[in-house]
């Protein structure tokens, strides 16, 4: 038999109920399957900066005054000296070097559920950093390996996080005339 309403799980029936139960027409309990979601508003904190700027086409990383190390992401503080450590620019560009290829999509925001399976998630070594930054490579999962060339490119498109206003890609060696 057919339901007619398609989110129902069950229809819960009391054990037994007294004469003298007051409650006894209300303990039949239909219970019902309701998606919830949600929107909230969260702050990037102290790495806003790093996403304000990728709005300009600009990759930002910091470095540590202490021990020189450059951190891309970003981190505020320097985990070896606990010093503050300061904005720099970078190029851009990087090397592969490792990546997975991803044929499920986690579908955790509406950026990540518009791509196309199987993309590529790649952890790129940043020219002038120390840390590997994980992020997407817009590339074919067959041209993709460790030591490939990548540079930073940047999304005209809206995006829900500013996150997704970068991604990866290939490297394209000039062709000699
Ligand atoms: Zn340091």
């Amino acid at each position: 038999m057919t339901e007619k309403v398609r989110s129902k799980i069950d229809i819960h029936l009391p054990e037994s109920t007294s004469a003298d139960d007051d409650w006894a027409q209300f303990r039949q309990v239909e219970r019902v399957a309701m998606a919830l979601t949600q929107s909230y508003k969260y702050s990037l904190g102290k790495v806003s900066r790093f996403f304000m700027e990728l709005e300009n086409g600009r990759f930002l990383a910091t470095r540590c005054d202490g021990c020189a190390k450059v951190f891309a992401p970003p981190r505020p503080l320097c985990p070896s000296c606990l010093a503050v450590a300061d904005w720099v620019e970078l190029s851009g560009q990087g090397v592969v070097k490792t990546y997975s290829v991803l044929h499920f999509s986690p579908g955790s925001n509406d950026d990540v559920r518009a791509l196309q399976t199987p993309y590529v998630l790649a952890y790129v070594l940043l020219d002038g950093a120390d840390t590997l930054f994980p992020h997407l490579l817009k590339a074919p999962p067959d041209q993709v390996h460790s030591g490939l060339r990548v540079r930073v490119a940047y999304s005209d498109e809206p995006v829900h996080h500013p996150i997704h206003l970068m991604y990866f890609v290939p490297v394209v060696e000039r062709q000699r005339q």
